[in-house]
């Protein structure tokens, strides 16, 4: 009888065990996604994509609160990939021509200068503080 016992615990372990497998795959999977640098990267594009066409408004309200310089490192022309119209001495072919919009006002809140440091670089520009209102200053356009 306590042999039986036995046996049917050990069966609804190993069941129980066989439940927490999706889980588990699930579960890393998620993380992955999350910890991702891919990933992060491409939803910082396209998040920058989707403010300055359809929120215009929160980015020139940000570029007046936004201080500093373009120290023309380069590094928002390298986040996700190296952008195809730097050249190797690193200059904006599409500079003074059709250089997107998104190009033209980085960074647009402390997550982008937040990035540029994630990829080991150091942005010119601040934000005195996130999400402060208008105070004058004048940025990058
Ligand atoms: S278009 Fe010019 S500014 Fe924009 S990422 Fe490419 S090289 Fe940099
Ligand atoms: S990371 Fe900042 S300082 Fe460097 S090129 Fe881009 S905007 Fe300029």
């Amino acid at each position: 009888m306590r042999l039986i016992g036995f046996s049917i615990q050990r069966w609804f372990e190993h069941a129980y065990g066989l439940t927490t497998i999706p889980y588990r795959l699930m579960h890393g999977v998620a993380q992955t996604f999350r910890d991702s640098r891919f990933v992060f990267h491409a939803n910082a594009k396209a998040r920058r994509f989707l403010l300055v066409h359809f929120r215009k408004n929160y980015v020139q309200d940000q570029l007046l609160v936004r201080g500093g310089d373009c120290r023309q490192c380069g590094v928002c022309c390298n986040l996700l990939f190296t952008c195809p119209t730097l050249t190797k001495q690193g200059r904006c072919l599409v500079y003074n021509t059709c250089r997107p919009k998104a190009c033209k006002v980085f960074p647009i809140d402390q997550r982008d200068i937040d990035e540029v440091t994630l990829n080991g670089g150091h942005c010119g520009y601040r934000f005195e503080a996130e999400n402060s209102s208008i105070t004058g200053r004048t940025g990058r356009a």
